[in-house]
């Protein structure tokens, strides 16, 4: 008898459990594209894009059955709340433009009925709180419009919560913070700790009755950019119920290459937002000398730890394709078999395989949704702005 090769292995399980990514940026590179100014039928996803990372053509390569489509929007830009909007907007054009690739997902079960008819389930996350400009009720009309999840902050600390790369104000999250929480819980939306900082995500682990994400971050005792999560909250995810998934950014995958970037860059390790980020790192090199390499093995030692200290029922990926570097190895949507083929021959079980590609995300999506159905039997909607929650 032969023996099943490694990536053999990886397509075998993946044909039945396609990948669950947790966070693509595609909206944004749509958005900032010169030519295409946010024109999806413009941008063209049916052809294959050499200088980007996600194409439809490439998403079907990699065996994607799910994708958390981020609308995000930078914190200091004017106006926040037509951003996001214009930001879900992206996504629900993405789906209506490609009906037969993209299933519009709301539910954890269109999943299921996604891979049945052979689609991409295309799931909205909000990426950046700043859009509610201090009110509960944005949250709910982008609930209505389609979102399940929110990144309550982005690089920079809010009114209400502190991000991981910036000064803290909160302790972690003020009363307004908590409040936009049990809002979440309430509407069945998943919160994302990925920007948060570490007091924040453990505020918001006091204070959620549904298990969270952590949708594009990795293990802070690996790599110490404060993007990434501490031992002692990859280990509460166990009770959570939550789940991390392995982000692919170079920078938080690679001890060597953080201490190169932390001499280039401010101390909470804030990458420059505007202009093409693969200028900016060529420039960096160019002032600085090479960087370290980074490779899909850096990865797959990533989510060996990261099953080590949270649980194999508490691991994910979320690449976070942006438009920037990756990993030699991961450059592209296509290239997920290629790890999990690496995560195959390093002893990972098919049944493993399968939770990490989308079974875990899974199960967090139907509890988020289960937990939500019971509150809002039982409660109304919380009214109110920041100015309502005074004190901490
Ligand atoms: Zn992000």
């Amino acid at each position: 008898m032969t023996e099943v090769s490694p990536l053999n292995r990886a397509l075998d399980v993946l044909a039945r459990d396609p990948v669950f990514d947790g966070h693509n940026d595609l909206p944004w590179v749509i958005r900032a594209d010169r030519e295409a100014r946010g024109d999806v039928l413009a941008y063209d996803l049916t052809r294959v894009h050499p200088r980007g990372d996600t194409d439809i053509p490439r998403l079907r390569q990699g065996r994607v059955g799910a994708q958390f489509w981020a609308a995000f929007q930078p914190t200091n830009a004017p106006h926040p709340a037509r951003t996001t909007l214009e930001l879900i907007d992206t996504i629900l054009r993405i789906e209506s433009a490609h009906p037969d690739v993209f299933l519009p997902a709301r539910r954890a079960a269109d999943f299921a009925r996604a891979h049945k008819a052979g689609k991409i389930a295309s799931y909205i996350v909000i990426e950046g709180g700043v859009g509610l400009e201090n009110s509960l009720a944005p949250l709910r009309v982008w609930h209505a419009a389609g979102a399940r999840m929110l990144i309550p902050c982005h690089n920079e600390t809010l009114d209400w919560i502190d991000s991981a790369t910036d000064a803290p104000r909160h302790g972690g999250l003020n009363a307004f913070g908590r409040a936009v929480v049990r809002e979440c819980n309430r509407l069945g939306m998943i919160v994302d700790g990925a920007h948060v900082s570490h007091d924040g995500i453990r505020k918001i682990l006091d204070v959620t009755e549904a298990p969270m994400l952590l949708s594009h971050s990795n293990a802070f005792a690996r790599c110490d950019h404060p993007r990434n999560a501490p031992d002692d909250v990859l280990k509460r995810l166990k009770d959570n119920g939550g789940v991390v998934m392995a982000t692919f950014v170079p920078g938080f995958i690679s001890q060597k290459l953080r201490d190169w970037l932390k001499a280039t860059r401010d101390g909470f390790g804030k990458a420059p937002m505007a202009g093409d980020p693969k200028a900016q790192f060529a420039e960096l090199e160019i002032r600085h000398g090479p960087a370290p390499k980074t490779t899909l093995a850096d990865v797959a030692d990533m989510i060996v730890y990261l099953v080590e200290t949270a649980g194999i029922d508490h691991v994910g990926v979320g690449s976070d394709f942006f438009g920037g570097p990756q990993p030699q190895g991961l450059e592209h949507v296509g290239c997920f078999p290629d790890l999990f083929a690496e995560l195959a021959h390093r002893g990972f079980s098919n049944r493993d395989l399968a939770k990490i590609a989308s079974r875990n995300v899974l199960r967090v999506m139907r509890q988020v949704e289960k937990i939500g159905d019971k509150l809002r039997a039982t409660s109304a909607p919380t009214l109110g702005r920041l100015e309502d929650y005074p004190g901490v």
